[in-house]
């Protein structure tokens, strides 16, 4: 299992102390509130991971609760790798969407050969604008986000949040 990587909070100052559903950008994450919970647990516990379709093998990113190619829910949960390489990149300089500070920085990443996934769309965080380029190497990091209330048998719980960037790999 990987070591989780700790990172510095990226969430909305808005909701510091308070939570404002209307203004909540992450997912719920409690058990009775969402079928993927799996993929927020796993986090938790530094793993990167998704379903794969046990009927006919479709991976597919992000995790879901039904297979898009057979309609069938036999899913398994798989390991992703937690690095990849920067294969181009947008760096948004203003005008972020609130709570995003600047640059925000999203690449479209390679993962290696034999990886389930090839590509996806990444947020990479602690980097500076113009740091980063085409081929550097970006490895999965975890922070933590604001926690949201859940009700479990009438009583209010406290779900604890996470959620999934990359860094570039000095
Ligand atoms: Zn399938």
């Amino acid at each position: 299992m990987a070591d989780l990587i700790k990172s510095t909070i990226f969430g909305t100052p808005a909701l510091e102390g308070t939570y404002i559903a209307e203004m909540d950008q992450w997912p719920l994450e409690a058990k009775e509130l969402n079928r993927i919970y799996p993929f927020y647990d796993h986090l938790r516990a530094g793993r990167f991971t998704t379903t794969k379709c046990q009927e006919c093998g479709h991976v597919s990113f992000p995790p879901g609760v039904i297979c898009h190619r057979c309609w069938s829910e036999k899913l398994e949960w798989i390991d992703l790798p937690m690095k990849a390489k920067v294969t181009c990149l947008t760096e948004t300089q203003a005008g972020a969407p609130a709570g995003f500070p600047t640059p925000l920085i999203l690449a479209w990443i390679t993962y290696p050969e034999g990886s389930p996934i090839r590509h996806q769309i990444a947020r990479i965080v602690n980097c500076k604008e113009g740091e980063l380029k085409e081929g550097d190497e970006v490895r999965m990091v975890i922070y933590e986000v604001p926690s949201h209330p859940r009700d479990v048998k009438k009583e209010s719980e406290i779900c604890n949040r996470v959620y999934y960037a990359f860094e570039k790999v000095r």
